[in-house]
């Protein structure tokens, strides 16, 4: 008999069919004439109801052994529903149980759980709908975003995990290292003698492939990374992890109002994407999670970004009546606060701030002709803040130069960067989005750990 997933069985199949579904318990009702399981193959949302009648052979020990959870294999025929909400179910000739469950320890009941609890049971907690929702939205956008670049012609690349440089001079760096911690290599002086270590110098994981890509797209042309990258970031926030992944498109001829444009696009095409994938499961996060997941969608869909400048967000921030707790004056970073006033206050839809204050930004960044500030640009959006941060890069030599010194930067550790702007050097942009920033977007769920399967953050990596 034909093995089929749930979700094409819901949309497709018609009374009278033969099917066979594998899956797990999500429910069991016993009921005098008949037993009802709901089973669920992560396919969809809803789950498929299967009917158990009594005449089937060893029915009692069955159904007593259909607690949630179990694994189980259901052949029979596809009958219409008398139930509310759904349209067929299976009425079963064969039930086999692959993988019982101790209903007494299992630690997912029927009722709902808090998000902090699922994570102490991560290795489980995807068998809920809410989770499930989230990992299949969140397939559909990886999907997304691959024929996004791919439709455009960007040639996907990948960008080492293990790096020497630390690209921005951020200290957000994790050490990766070979060395006995307990009994380090010194030098004379009493440094560590990295010479001695594994790559022969200081490495790390990545907190970004933008260098590399640089280099990818001065032979390609349209280039985009997307895989794992790693902060120590310190702060335990609902939008950062210690590994995140990342996706960062690279473009030579390119300035920075063709970075905005593809920023847009890039986002809207995603929206689309993923309520076309996943229609139930954004309707699910409409009712459960957040009501303005819809909304926000069809928004971002419908209007352009609003792009004002660094200096024009200032202002705007200046005239607001209300006070923040980082105090606004031309110069400063904006705060989370300042974008989230900006994106869902005044605006109540995405924008992007670009020209922003050349201190505050990384040595890369082009320098505009005032000298005061860079062709960078953020996209902010309502609920999460900064969702996107990009630039043209600067792509002058001389430049370049002045601008890594300016920022304590060791020019020799950059050589082969300086090298494109030697070597047929050429104006290019790009951006970097973290992915489960989007997804939490997209979704709506509030904290970063619950749109990543295993989420790493300070003292958490168990699973
Ligand atoms: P933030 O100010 O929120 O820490 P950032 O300025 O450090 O962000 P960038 O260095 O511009 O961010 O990184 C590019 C994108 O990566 C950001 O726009 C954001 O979507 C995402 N991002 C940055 N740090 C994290 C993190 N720790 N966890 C998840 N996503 C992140
Ligand atoms: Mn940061």
């Amino acid at each position: 008999m034909e093995q089929r997933r749930i979700i094409q069985i819901l949309r497709h199949g018609v009374p009278d069919e033969t099917a066979c579904v594998r899956g797990w318990v999500r429910t069991k009702r016993e009921l005098k004439q008949f037993s009802f399981v709901e089973v669920n193959d992560g396919s969809s949302l809803a789950n498929l109801q299967v009917v158990l009648d009594p005449e089937l052979p060893d029915y009692d020990t069955l159904v007593k052994c259909l607690n949630t959870g179990a694994s189980v294999e259901v052949s029979g025929t596809l009958v219409e529903s008398p139930a509310k909400g759904q349209r067929i179910e299976l009425k079963a000739t064969t039930v086999t149980v692959c993988g019982e469950v101790d209903s007494e320890t299992y630690p997912l009941q029927k009722k709902r759980h808090s998000f902090e609890f699922l994570r102490t049971i991560a290795h489980l907690r995807s068998r809920t709908n809410t989770l499930g929702a989230v990992f299949r939205v969140r397939n559909a956008a990886s999907d997304a975003i691959h024929r996004f670049f791919q439709e455009r012609g960007f040639l996907w690349i990948h960008t080492p995990i293990l790096t020497a440089s630390d690209c921005e001079g951020a200290g957000e760096l994790l050490s990766v290292t070979h060395f006995d911690l307990a009994d380090v290599p010194r030098t004379e002086a009493q440094a560590v003698d990295y010479s001695r270590d594994f790559f022969g110098k200081p490495a790390y994981l990545t907190v970004s492939g933008q260098l590399e890509a640089e280099v990818m797209a001065m032979a390609f042309g349209n280039v985009y990374t997307f895989g794992p990258t790693f902060r120590a970031e310190n702060s335990n926030t609902s939008r950062h992890l210690a590994e995140f992944w990342m996706i960062e498109p690279e473009m030579a001829f390119c300035d920075l109002a063709g970075d905005m444009d593809l920023a847009e696009d890039f986002l809207k095409y995603l929206f689309n994407a993923v309520l076309e994938a996943c229609p139930e499961d954004m309707e699910f996060f409409n009712q459960r999670i957040d009501k303005g997941v819809l909304e926000r969608a069809e928004n971002i869909l419908r209007h352009d970004f609003e792009r004002v400048s660094y200096t024009e967000a200032i202002e705007l921030l200046e005239k607001a009546d209300r006070t923040f707790e980082f105090p606004v004056e031309w110069g400063v970073d904006l705060q989370s606060e300042h974008e989230r006033y900006l994106a869902e206050e005044l605006l109540g839809k995405p924008l992007i701030v670009y020209n922003y204050p050349r201190n505050i930004k990384a040595f890369y960044m082009r320098l505009n002709d005032d000298e005061k500030t860079v062709a960078a640009m953020d996209v902010l959006v309502p609920k999460i803040g900064e969702i996107i941060g990009g630039s043209q890069r600067e792509e002058r030599l001389d430049v370049l130069e002045r601008r890594i010194r300016e920022s304590g930067l060791n020019r020799e550790d950059y050589w082969w960067y300086l090298d494109l702007r030697r070597y047929g050097s050429v104006s290019h942009a790009g951006f970097g989005l973290g992915f489960e920033r989007l997804v939490q977007f997209v979704t709506g769920m509030a904290n970063i750990r619950d749109v990543i399967p295993f989420p790493r953050a300070p003292l958490t990596i168990d699973f």
